[in-house]
Formats: structure tokens, sequence, C-alpha cells
């Protein structure tokens, strides 16, 4: 349930609200908005009844919370989140392009395609420093060196990083060194490690597992948002499914739905969906036009050396004509949403 107050009720109003939430055996969780504070009751078993907090002074309206996923979900929080890493804008009304290698290989590779995706208009960094690999053969990352080439970007080319946690052990070695901390796809149900995540000072990514409904998504990032960790991207990484043309399906239709259902940002990872380079740059447009709110693009500057995904990875040149396509796209809406304004 989330109890909404009256614009001019008072603190004292608002705490005995909560209060009675509490002396219920409940947790009172207040959530300041622009004009108004709301408070949501978590942790109910079954449905509240309205008229206990309705007759409250001060209480506007009790409107009871229909969704399994209560902080993630827009009944709970209408207003959409934007978050802020630096001087870049993750949400609605803006476009966030990141962009890198699957994996940090050396400084020197690093720090090449960087500069690179810099230039074309990347507003972050990733690459992998701990590789969630199918094969324990190959390549497994450079785990702490690869998160220090990692800061050095930052650090040198002004531009913040993202980069996946693999497990709970390692989680404050990445938190120390990333700015957006990455759960990819095969940890989106590893609960210890959504829990940590919970208690992070760092925005988290969390991709959809390959195999996941939106539900499982969503609940997977109230686990964070329920830590107190309130700034989580959803990406959506494209599902397993039948097919042989590419790596994954990637599931546009999730775009809107997400939109509709949570005010939690969503961005596309193309190249992961793809698996095939040739395929990146139509779902990268794909994406933009169902109104993601950015993409996390795999480029490398030698992708047949790659140790890793160098099958999918854009050469710096495709990059380029990505972003300029794609920023196009984004224009078209917000040209639509400026004349709206003025009207
Ligand atoms: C990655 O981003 O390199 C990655 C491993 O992604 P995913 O978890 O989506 O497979
Ligand atoms: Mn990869």
């Amino acid at each position: 349930m989330l109890i909404v107050m009256h614009q001019k009720a008072t603190q004292d109003q608002v705490d005995k609200v909560v209060n009675e939430i509490k002396a219920r055996g409940y947790k009172a969780l207040p959530i300041p908005g622009g004009d108004r504070v709301s408070i949501g009751v978590l942790y109910n078993k079954g449905a509240i009844d309205p008229t206990i907090f309705i007759s409250m002074p001060g209480v506007k309206e009790a409107i009871p919370i229909t969704r399994p996923y209560k902080q993630v979900s827009r009944e709970f929080h209408s207003e959409d989140t934007i978050i802020r890493v630096g001087d870049v804008f993750i949400g609605e009304g803006h476009m966030v392009i990141m962009a890198g290698p699957c994996a940090v290989e050396s400084e020197k590779q690093a720090i090449t395609i960087a500069e690179k995706v810099k230039q074309c208009g990347a507003h972050m960094f990733r690459g992998g420093a701990f590789k969630p690999r199918t094969s324990p053969y190959t390549f497994q990352g450079m785990g702490e060196e690869g998160l220090k080439i990692l800061a050095k970007i930052r650090r040198e080319i002004g531009i913040p990083v993202v980069t996946e946690v693999m497990d709970y052990e390692s989680f404050d070695m990445v938190e120390h060194y990333a700015d957006m901390i990455q759960i990819g796809t095969r940890n989106m149900q590893n609960f210890s490690l959504l829990k940590r995540a919970g208690k992070a000072k760092k925005p988290i990514l969390l991709k959809r597992g390959m195999s996941a409904t939106i539900d499982e998504w969503f609940m997977a990032a109230e686990y964070i948002l329920e830590g107190g960790n309130r700034e989580v991207i959803l990406c959506e990484r494209g599902v397993r499914t039948f097919v042989r043309h590419s790596r994954n399906t990637l599931d546009i239709s999730a775009i809107p739905y997400v939109r509709n259902e949570s005010h939690l940002p969503i961005i596309v990872d193309p190249s992961h969906a793809a698996g095939r380079r040739e395929q990146v740059i139509p779902l990268s447009r794909a994406a933009i036009a169902a109104e993601a709110h950015g993409l996390i693009v795999e480029v490398h500057h030698e992708p047949e050396n790659a140790l890793s995904d160098g099958a999918q990875s854009l050469y710096p040149e495709q990059f380029d004509l990505l972003c300029r396509q794609v920023r196009d796209i984004f224009g078209i809406f917000e040209k639509q949403h400026k004349e709206e304004q003025l009207r």
C-alpha cells in the first residue's frame, strides 16, 4: 500500500502514520516527492484495510499496490527515476551510450578503445575485469589489475566506467574502482549478490537473466531497492530462444512494458543479444526507436584478436556510425517533446 499525504501535511502527521504502520508490524518507507510525501507500506501479508489510514489527519489517499514488486513499480513511485553518474544522466529525456570491449585485456588495448569510443560520443566506458565465461579454459579477466586500468581511464580520459561484479567476495573491490556496477545475466538471481548491491553506494546495472520473465527481473531489482540502493538501471540483453541466426533474441517489447510498469531507466545491450557484429547497428536503432534510455555496446579496435566476444564487437568506425544514427533517432523524440511543451 502507498499512503499519499496532503501537500500541507505536517511532519508530525507523517510521523504518526509511520508509527501506525510500524505498530502493525510492517515497514514504513517515507518517499519525499516534488510537492508531497508518500509513505510506502512493506512486508504486509495480504491486503491492508485502507480506512485505517484514510481517517488519519494529513492523509490524502491510501492506494493498494497490486504488483508483487513494490518499490520498482510505478504504482509506488510514479515519477521517472533519473540516475546521475558524474556528468552523465541516465533516464527519461536522456540517451546514454556506454561502450568498450567485452574484457579489459591490457592497458594499451583498453586505453586505445576508450579514446576511440569517447571521440565517437560514448558517455561511459565498459570493460569486464572479472569475466563469467562458459568455459573454464578461456580468458577469465584481469581481475584487480583490470579494475586499476579502468580507474586510470576515468582519471586520464575523463569518462566514467561500468564493470561487472561476479561474486559477493569481490564486491568491495569492484565497488571501490567502478562508477557503476554491472550484474550480469548469469547472476540476475544471485540473491546474496543482489542484497550486497542493495548496500552499495554506486548505481547498479542489472541485466535481465537470459531466461527470466520480466516479473522475475523486477523482483531481482526489488532486492536492490529494498536494500536501500534506489539507483538501478535495467538492461535488456536478449533472451534464450530456439533460433540459430542470433546468439539470443532481443526482446524489444520488453522496453515499452518496462517503461509502463517501472520508473527505473531501461537500456539495451544489442551486442550480447546479437552475438554477431552485423546485427548490432540495426538492433541499436530499434532499441532507441522503442524508447530505451540508452545502449551498452561492445567495441574493439582489433576484434579478430579479442580475448572474448570478438565476433559481436564493432569496429570503431561502425560504432561511430551507430552513434550518429541513434542520435538522429533520439533527436526525433527530443524535438517532439519540445514541441509538446511549447503547445
Ligand atoms: C558482458 O557484458 O560482457 C556480459 C557478460 O554480459 P551478459 O551478462 O549480458 O552476458
Ligand atoms: Mn561480452
